[in-house]
């Protein structure tokens, strides 16, 4: 890479550095930034100045300081100045979302799409129709700066984001989603992504969270068992783009066959359908689907069935086994139980304490928390939001200047 290059990448990234600072932690001041980001003051003015001449900061009044120094011109974010476009698609139906630099929902549909399962291009036209829509619904004066989307299934870390492989969908071959939705909107000129809903659900977890912890696993059941990794504020998606998929870790050496090949999976023991049938709810399960089916748990939990509590017993002891694995690898502080994990959490927390009691020795201050997730079925789609949001203060030039920066 040649030097000027690399002074246009530095300088890209440094516009998103002061404009993420201002995002987070406006109004403030140029002098706070350059302390928080490292760069020079001179730097920051720079930046500032360029900021402004896209209009995505403004100068918020002054500060006086105590009768001391100069006055302190305050910069806050215009999170109105661009907008993105958020959508989930699962197989029955498709949310979608546009969103302002803050995260804030402007506009937002959920309904059926057309996708025919084992057809990758009909589940692209569904989410560019969805795009489409949004793109009407957006704020007409807003830049449109990203488009993301959330899907059941991993995705690669290469440079197209293939979706490995889809269960749900019928896909058992790896499928270049993001090139198919991009060949469908030739009109979008800002970049398009394709993320794991999973992954997307455990950021927005992670947000939610009161108390921002470092590090958060979500391990959540809903068809099977699906899960993300946080680190630091994001996600961390492995050396093959399918890290934080907790349904099929061992949790005993001799365990039930699973369908993936290998014994003893989580999913065998807290899967959906092994905790139900193992409740006796499997027929309402194939009848009435997984909704009512784990209602019906929890009214037999309620009422103290038998049968219902050494199901849910047998699932906090193997969600137990599988926290303490993790946890011993990665250190985390918190795991967040979604899905109708957390609609069971009263019955499995106990279980799962129980199961760390014999650890409190080794590391009394290493236990994680585990909390039930806050935001149920809207997860997923507030991640792919607050994908966006960060991807676009990532890089605030993908915004046009509306004047040249005052010198
Ligand atoms: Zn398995």
């Amino acid at each position: 890479m040649t030097q000027a290059h690399d002074s246009v990448a530095v300088r890209r990234r440094n516009l998103g550095l002061v404009l993420r600072h201002v995002a987070e932690h406006g109004p403030c001041a140029r002098t706070e930034i350059a302390v928080a980001t490292g760069l020079s003051h001179a730097s920051v003015t720079t930046m500032v100045a360029d900021l402004t001449a896209r209009g995505l900061v403004s100068e918020d009044g002054v500060l006086l300081s105590g009768g001391r120094g100069r006055p302190r011109r305050l910069l806050r974010m215009i999170p109105r100045r661009a907008s993105t476009i958020a959508v989930q698609i699962s197989s029955e139906q498709l949310r979608v979302a546009v969103a302002d630099l803050a995260g804030t929902i402007v506009w937002r549909d959920t309904a059926p799409h057309n996708g025919v399962a084992g057809v990758p291009p009909s589940m692209a036209d569904a989410i560019a129709d969805a795009v489409r829509r949004a793109e009407t619904a957006a704020p007409p004066d807003a830049e449109l700066v990203r488009v993301a989307v959330a899907m059941a299934g991993p995705v690669g870390d290469d440079e197209a984001q293939t979706v490995l492989a889809a269960p749900d969908f019928g896909w058992l071959r790896p499928v270049r989603l993001r090139a198919l939705i991009a060949a469908r909107l030739s009109e979008v000129t800002c970049p398009i992504d394709v993320i794991n809903d999973a992954n997307a659900a455990t950021l927005a977890e992670y947000h939610a969270h009161p108390r921002r912890p470092r590090g958060v696993v979500y391990i959540a059941a809903g068809t099977g068992i699906g899960g993300g990794v946080v680190l630091d504020g994001r996600i961390h998606t492995g050396s093959h783009g399918i890290a934080g998929e907790p349904g099929h870790m061992p949790v005993a050496i001799d365990g039930p066959a699973c369908f993936c090949g290998a014994r003893g999976c989580l999913v065998g023991y807290a899967g959906p359908d092994a905790v139900l049938t193992a409740a006796g709810f499997d027929d309402v399960l194939r009848r009435d689907g997984l909704g009512r089916a784990a209602d019906l748990l929890v009214e037999a939990l309620d009422r103290g069935d038998e049968r219902a509590l050494e199901a849910v017993d047998i699932a906090g002891r193997a969600v137990g086994t599988a926290i303490l694995s993790i946890t011993s690898l990665l250190d985390i502080d918190e795991v967040i139980l979604g899905g109708v994990l957390a609609q069971w959490f009263p019955w499995l927390y106990p279980v799962i304490q129980h199961q760390f009691s014999g650890r409190r020795a080794l590391v009394p201050a290493a236990e994680p928390d585990v909390t039930p997730a806050l935001l149920g079925a809207d997860a997923a789609l507030l991640g792919v939001i607050e994908f966006a949001r960060r991807a676009a203060l990532s890089d605030p030039a993908t915004v046009p200047r509306r004047h040249l920066p005052a010198p």
